[in-house]
């Protein structure tokens, strides 16, 4: 062959993908030559980060399993008035109440007070929209226990069906949507129809001091309608990758708007782009990463799959927009797990981890558990906000 001398990390990326499809060997061997002749072309050596991915999202849901475990001897003290063995509540279980940490949050940047029923869960949810807001929606596919349970269902489904299903346009836009209507209702309910001392009422209320307690029930004693939806999303989870997250998630929804914020995106260079498809193919979210230069989307959860696919060295990767500069694969996971270690021991080592509520207040409001509801409509949400009102106005009166 003549003409100038291939480098040893060139490689051919086309004939490559040519092969592994199967295509004909003359087709190969000419794309072979055309390649060579056209592009010269870096291999992407970096090592890839999925394993590393996978051990986070594992120890992680490690973690949530042993809160469970807690949380169940937990319950089993309250079952038995205080006869069995004291263990004491785990904090984190203030991570699986979304609405009650969302609402603290709001609490907290209205008045500058951590709501005490539920610390934890306020420095939880601070700690995930941090993470998004540094590294997108990376908290849905790098810690999210639901997220990685999601994940694997997906690559069942994969192994099944051979590839990933995707519902057409008509079908998946509305349906993404569903998840912004119902953080819509959740902002709406909050922002709109609550005032502040409503929003106090609430997080004072009986029912938001054993809410997780309720959740544990709802799980424990579940009811048949709810167990025949869950087996729904179970098994539609397995056609349609991440059916939850992609359409139902008030939390994905929210982290989709707080990771549009982020300065760091995955960019692609269109001059050594050879445009073989593989990170479009790799994208777990159906994104065409191979169309964008910039992926600036709701649905991306900085998983990196795309970069660690891609055949061409530095053609695809992580970047701070304006800076140009190329954010490392391992600075993702360093970065993701900082902030939330960073953020939540904070909340530990300033005394606002733990509630304030003494055994003897659990025991009580277990007892009469079943007598306290939650607000389920925006008629419920107005009546519970005059309440609030008339109760404090009553208070004022009397302190009067
Ligand atoms: S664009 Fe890349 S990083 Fe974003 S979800 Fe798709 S594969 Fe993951
Ligand atoms: S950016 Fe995508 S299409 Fe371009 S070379 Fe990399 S994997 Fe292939």
């Amino acid at each position: 062959m003549t003409g100038e001398k291939v480098d040893k990390n060139q490689i051919d990326v086309i004939p490559a993908c040519l092969e592994s499809k199967g295509a004909d060997s003359g087709l190969v061997a000419l794309a072979r030559m055309t390649n060579i002749k056209k592009k010269k072309i870096i291999k992407n050596k970096e090592k890839g980060i999925q394993k590393v991915r996978f051990i986070v999202q594992s120890l992680f849901a490690l973690l949530c399993i042993w809160i469970g475990i807690e949380f169940y001897q937990f319950i089993q003290y309250l079952e038995t008035n205080g006869a069995a063995a004291f263990s004491s509540r785990p904090p984190g279980v203030d991570g699986f109440l979304p609405i009650s940490s969302f609402m603290s949050f709001y609490l907290f940047l209205m008045t500058g007070e951590i709501h005490s029923a539920h610390p934890a869960g306020f420095f939880i949810f601070f700690a995930i929209v941090l993470v998004s807001i540094a590294f997108g929606k990376a908290f849905c596919n790098w810690l999210c226990p639901v997220g990685f349970l999601s994940e694997l269902i997906g690559d069942f489904g994969k192994k099944i069906f051979k590839k990933d299903l995707k519902l057409p346009k008509v079908l998946d836009y509305p349906l993404r949507s569903l998840k912004y209507l119902l953080l819509g209702f959740l902002f709406y309910s909050v922002f709109f129809l609550m005032s502040t001392t409503a929003l106090q009422a609430f997080l004072d209320s009986p029912y938001n001091l054993v809410s997780d307690v309720k959740m544990y029930y709802f799980f424990a004693e579940i009811s048949r309608f709810s167990l025949i939806v869950i087996g729904i999303l179970f098994l539609l989870s397995i056609v349609i990758r991440g059916f939850w997250c992609r359409f139902l998630c008030p939390y994905g929804a929210l982290l989709g708007i707080t990771s549009l914020l982020s300065p760091n995106k995955i960019k692609r260079n269109p001059v050594s782009c050879i445009d073989c498809g593989l990170c479009n193919k790799a994208c777990p979210s159906f994104i065409k990463v191979d169309k964008i230069k910039t992926v600036i989307s709701d649905e991306c959860t900085s998983c990196l799959n795309c970069v660690d696919t891609c055949p061409v060295a530095d053609t695809l990767q992580l970047e701070t927009i304006g800076m140009k500069k190329k954010i490392s694969k391992k600075l993702v996971a360093i970065g993701v797990v900082s902030i939330f270690i960073l953020v939540t021991g904070y909340g530990m080592i300033t005394g606002n981890w733990q509630n304030n509520i003494s055994n003897e207040e659990y025991l009580k409001l277990y007892e009469n558990m079943d007598s306290f509801g939650h607000p389920t409509g925006t008629e419920a949400v107005k009546k519970f906000n005059e309440d609030a009102l008339k109760n404090n106005s009553e208070t004022e009166i009397e302190k009067k």
